[in-house]
């Protein structure tokens, strides 16, 4: 009887200890900005003090969005230059020679094209010569039709007269094109942005004949890709007349993407707001890839927009890692919407195994068999045939080298060989997104069963 009270006070100070170690968790986490009780509907009071204070990063977040063109562009004199050789002699009313750049993704031909065409703009206003720069995105504008419709209505200036998306006849379109770009008179550069996205080249054939049917005025075209192959199936005539002048951007090294992104910390950036070691980290990831100059700056923003969520006052190195997981997931999350039922079907497999070996403490590393068992299952429910586990096999090499997965090759001895399989990024995420697919909205929710191991 004697032990009863000295048990209960043990208790009520075990009690109190934890509920101490409760309370200073829920502070601290409060004190991070973590609401921990609210559910997510639940608005703090003071919504707008807390956003405006989030801006403690930024002077110009502008500055740091991927369609920002920058007052001058580092590293890259000697392409404005050639560029602007071939197209000055539009300043003297005659006709720039087409010309076709080709460079990776992020190596600047947008930023650089886009900036010649502001300065040779600006001078020709100057100077009073009539030229006109019209930019095209092949990869929005991509038919004949809306190409040819665009360009129209880059000289029509009254919305009610305007060429409509659909309806007309092209050849009518194109021979409006004709009749008003002569009757303006005027030298006329065409950029015709990701022109490998066009679908036919006869509106490439088209355009790049237009100066035959021009009595005053003058076009030129300059064609942009960062697929090589490209010109190789054009027609030939189209080949060599958007080939007269040929121009290539290298990629940009550690050095040059690590001033390119301190130029866009001095504008986008508020003093002290960054770490001196993080733009030397994204020039160096991003170096790593390909010279990529987006990759490098998508980082950096990323980083900088995952600085500020976490109401941080300064963006360090740990962001540029959260950062680049967050761009790693989104593009597998893309990769992932876009593959073909089968193997969405095989990923499903893998993740329920995944999922069935968290919950029963199994090894982590999952079989082939394993995945076939479970996937002509998830075959009978949705009423598909299912592949053979050959086949099976092939669509889990592509997960891996699509960098879904990991599946790595071991021997199991004289039973043969394996693969171990293993998810590479966020299983949830992936299960969120197939769970769109209306067909596997159910059978994400299937039970395993039985733990037969098969190889
Ligand atoms: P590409 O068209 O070759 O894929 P972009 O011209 O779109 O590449 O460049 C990608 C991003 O990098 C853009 O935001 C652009 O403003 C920036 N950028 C590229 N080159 C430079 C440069 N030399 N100086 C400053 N910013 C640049
Ligand atoms: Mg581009």
């Amino acid at each position: 009887m004697k032990g009863l009270p000295s048990y209960y006070s043990q208790q009520i100070q075990i009690r109190s200890k934890i509920i101490h170690k409760i309370k200073y968790t829920i502070t601290n986490y409060e004190r991070k900005g973590v609401s921990i009780f609210k559910s997510k509907n639940t608005v703090s009071s003071d919504i707008f003090g807390r956003l405006l204070k989030s801006d403690a990063l930024f002077i110009d977040r502008e500055a740091m969005r991927p369609t920002y063109v920058p007052g001058a562009l580092l590293h890259r004199g000697k392409e404005i230059n050639d560029l602007a050789s071939v197209l000055v002699v539009a300043l003297r009313g005659e006709t720039p020679s087409n010309v076709f750049i080709y460079g990776k993704t992020g190596t600047g031909k947008t930023a650089v094209t886009k900036f010649v065409g502001k300065e040779l703009l600006k001078k020709g206003k100057e100077t009073d010569k009539n030229i006109n720069f019209v930019y095209i995105n092949c990869e929005i504008v991509d038919t004949q039709y809306r190409l040819l419709q665009n360009i129209t209505n880059h000289f029509i200036n009254e919305w009610s007269e305007r060429i409509p998306f659909t309806g007309w006849p092209t050849d009518e379109v194109y021979s409006k094109l004709r009749q008003l770009v002569d009757k303006d008179g005027g030298v006329t550069v065409i950029i015709l942005d990701e022109v490998d996205k066009l679908k036919g080249d006869e509106a490439l054939y088209n355009l790049s004949r237009i100066n035959n049917y021009l009595k005053k005025a003058k076009v030129s075209m300059v064609g942009i890709s960062n697929d090589l192959k490209f010109t190789e199936f054009l027609d030939p005539r189209v080949k060599s007349s958007l080939g007269e002048e040929n121009m290539i951007f290298p990629p940009y090294d550690a050095g040059e993407l690590r001033d390119i992104l301190k130029q866009r910390v001095d504008i986008a950036l508020k003093p002290d707001s960054i770490d001196d070691d993080v733009v030397p980290l994204c020039s160096a990831l991003a170096a790593q890839e390909h010279g990529d100059a987006r990759r490098a700056l998508d980082l950096l923003r990323i980083s900088a927009e995952l600085a500020e969520r976490s109401e941080s006052p300064k963006i360090t190195k740990r962001f540029v890692r959260l950062a680049q997981n967050k761009i790693e997931i989104d593009r597998i999350i893309e990769v992932v919407r876009t593959l073909p039922t089968q193997s969405k079907q095989i990923l499903l497999a893998i993740l329920l195994q995944e999922r069935h070996d968290n919950k029963t403490g199994g090894t982590g590393a999952i079989t082939t068999g394993e995945v076939y068992e479970i996937y002509k299952d998830l075959c009978k429910k949705t009423r598909t045939d299912a592949l053979t586990q050959r086949r099976v096999a092939d669509l889990i090499s592509e997960l891996d080298m699509l960098g879904i997965i990991t599946a790595r090759v071991i021997s199991k001895g004289r039973y043969g060989r394996t693969r171990e399989i293993k998810m590479s990024s966020s299983s949830n995420d992936i299960m969120n997104i197939l769970r769109e697919d209306e067909v596997f909205k159910e059978l994400t929710n299937y039970k395993i069963r039985g733990q037969t191991r098969l190889i």
